[in-house]
């Protein structure tokens, strides 16, 4: 794929998908579809089926069926753990045509989504293992009379609510840590994003996951993300995408209170002490920002640094940004993409022009590129802002890096956890109290000391505050879709109640 031109990789016609339901491929027939058109080419790639709300029960129904039967969730884990291991080696088969659909439907370069395929196929291999680990405890504590046993229990029928930012990364960051504790999934992709969440279903199906066990409904987030957050069978909800809707999944979720795990969005704050190797530092944030256009939950989007190397801190990442390759989405020199949505391109310059009438020294960037179709922004860099500008407070999901300085430890740790969010930060020090302290002191779900947007499935992710509820990945994350069950044991005869 290298060393073919571009367009060579475009469809002649978009790929026309039907859903999953029950171990089949269901076909749009008389259904409306949402038709994608790459964003970085504006030709036509992919046919999506508007599922209606019938579709979702009989998803839901077939999830439910698939757990109560016991086909996944009480087989030996060593079975579960083989099916995701299976898994793992179609996804690597297959990681060149998942990587051309997911960057087709969204934008980021052919070079990242190989990246992030090959990381997927990690994370079921990971997961395969904790499926196999996944234990309880025991509790031999209680006396010569009582005996007491900790089990965990998978939860049930998972709905998995995902956004377009990371398809299919997000996606496997959740799927195979749900299928390892024994639960079942409905999963609903982002509808501009859906393609590979739909090849997700058949590769499971490939490896042997059972008929029900994981199911794709695609459709708008107001008719089928909503009935999903209220539907009263679905016994957990795992949401990942906007505050916002975040916000609305938890009034939804009231009917049935059903168990959520949201992860929600970020303003997170990359802190740059004088005392860092500054060079490692400017590229890191350069990094941090312009990767996946800054469309991630997790971009480091303020940077606040110490007073004394402000300005020059500021060049050094300004000559980064200039060096950056912007482009094309197939080309695989490409460092940085398309915005994903013409919405999204919008909300972005609205927030770029906010930051110039507010008073922000515009110090790079600002512009959008023209490469003849698709949506381009330059990385950007705002000096000058102060704790109230809407540059400093709001997440914009794009390129655009806010800079405010500071003078003290104190002084740095108070700005970066002045949001309301707390998903993630980053520190440079090469001082090792100044950087522990801060990592300490910053509330945040993960932390990078001397790097940023690092991670792999053994570390767990997630936010404090308005950033969400729950861990995903790691052990934590197939705990996070296990119920706790107390069982408590008398051993010999009873002492009479009544005698
Ligand atoms: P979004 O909230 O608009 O949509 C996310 C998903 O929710 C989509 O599938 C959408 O169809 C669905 N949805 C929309 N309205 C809904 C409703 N009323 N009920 C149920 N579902 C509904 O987010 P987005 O624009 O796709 O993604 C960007 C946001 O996601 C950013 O805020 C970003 O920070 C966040 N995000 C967070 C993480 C994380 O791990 N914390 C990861 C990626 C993205």
């Amino acid at each position: 794929m290298d060393h073919q031109p571009a367009h060579f990789l475009l469809p002649s016609d978009p790929r026309t998908f039907g859903f999953f339901v029950d171990g089949k491929i269901v076909e749009a027939g008389a259904r409306p579809y949402f038709e994608r058109h790459s964003p970085g080419h504006g030709v036509a790639v992919t046919r999506i089926p508007k599922c209606t709300k019938e579709d979702l029960d009989l998803a839901v129904a077939a999830a439910r069926r698939a757990f109560e039967d016991g086909r996944w969730s009480r087989i030996p884990s060593v079975e579960r753990a083989s099916v995701l291991l299976r898994a793992a080696q179609i996804i690597r088969r297959r990681a060149e045509e998942i990587a051309l659909w997911e960057t087709l439907e969204n934008g980021k370069p052919i070079s990242q989504a190989r990246a992030e395929i090959d990381g997927c196929v990690g994370i079921f291999e990971y997961a395969a293992g904790a499926a196999r680990a996944l234990h309880g405890d025991a509790f031999n504590n209680l006396g010569d009379r009582l005996f007491g046993l900790v089990t965990r229990e998978p939860i049930g029928v998972v709905g998995l609510i995902t956004p377009w930012n990371f398809p299919f990364l997000i996606l496997c960051e959740r799927v195979p840590f749900i299928l390892a504790a024994g639960c079942t999934i409905v999963a609903k992709p982002s509808e501009v994003t859906s393609a590979t969440t739909l090849i997700l279903a058949e590769v499971l199906a490939e490896a042997g996951l059972p008929a029900g066990c994981y199911n794709v409904v695609t459709g708008s987030g107001s008719t089928i993300g909503q009935a999903m957050t209220e539907h009263m069978d679905v016994d957990m909800l795992s949401f990942t995408g906007s505050t916002s809707v975040g916000r609305r999944c938890v009034q939804a979720a009231t009917g049935n209170f059903k168990k959520l795990g949201l992860e929600l969005g970020g303003k997170n704050p990359q802190i740059v002490f004088a005392d860092a190797d500054l060079e490692d530092a400017a590229d890191g944030v350069a990094f941090g920002i312009g990767f996946n256009t800054g469309q991630c939950c997790v971009s480091g989007s303020r940077l606040i640094v110490e007073r004394s190397v402000a300005r020059a801190f500021e060049e050094m990442v300004t000559a980064k940004f200039a060096k950056v390759k912007v482009g094309d989405p197939l080309d695989p020199a490409t460092q940085v993409g398309a915005i994903t949505t013409a919405a999204q391109n919008e909300t972005i310059m609205t927030y770029i022009a906010k930051g110039r009438a507010e008073g922000a020294r515009l110090v790079c960037g600002g512009e959008q590129l023209d490469f003849g179709h698709g949506h381009y922004i330059a990385p950007t860099l705002f000096g000058d802002v102060s704790a109230d500008m809407a540059i400093a407070r709001d997440e914009i999901f794009g390129p655009v890096l806010s800079v405010m300085p500071f003078d003290t430890i104190e002084e740095a740790i108070a700005i970066a956890n002045d949001t309301v969010y707390g998903l993630a930060a980053s520190v440079w020090s090469k001082n090792i109290d100044k950087a522990l302290t801060v990592a300490r002191r910053v509330r945040a779900g993960r932390f990078w000391i001397n790097t940023t947007l690092a991670g792999g499935p053994e570390l767990p992710l997630g936010g404090f505050k308005q950033s969400g509820w729950g861990r995903e990945a790691g052990i934590y994350g197939v705990e996070e879709y296990t119920q706790i069950k107390s069982v408590h044991i008398e051993l010999g005869k009873r002492e009479p109640w009544v005698s």
